[in-house]
């Protein structure tokens, strides 16, 4: 349970939902997967990125503005996110 409010946004395909946010590089329609590193589970503020980012993140040492830049965070519906998230998961092989 969470006392916010979630965020809603009005996308176009899917009406309006509660909105989510991934980095520029995962709404991008890449054919190859760049991996998808959720930061935030919280179905009401659902957060991920790709990688590169969390590369990227790890190097800078935070969010530093370098950081947001290669980031650039997009506002997406949750059915977005989830399809970023089956676009963009690299499968897992041994
Ligand atoms: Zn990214
Ligand atoms: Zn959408």
């Amino acid at each position: 349970m969470t006392a916010t409010e979630p965020m809603m946004i009005d996308c176009g395909p899917h009406g309006k939902r509660v909105s989510a946010v991934v980095c520029r590089h995962l709404v991008q329609r890449d054919p190859a997967p760049c991996g998808f590193v959720e930061n935030n589970g919280d179905p009401h503020d659902l957060q991920a990125w790709c990688h590169r980012c969390e590369e990227t993140f790890q190097l800078e040492g935070g969010m530093t503005d370098a950081f947001k830049q290669y980031n650039g965070m997009a506002i997406v519906c949750v059915v977005c996110y989830d399809e970023s998230t089956a676009r963009h998961t690299i499968p897992v092989t041994e």
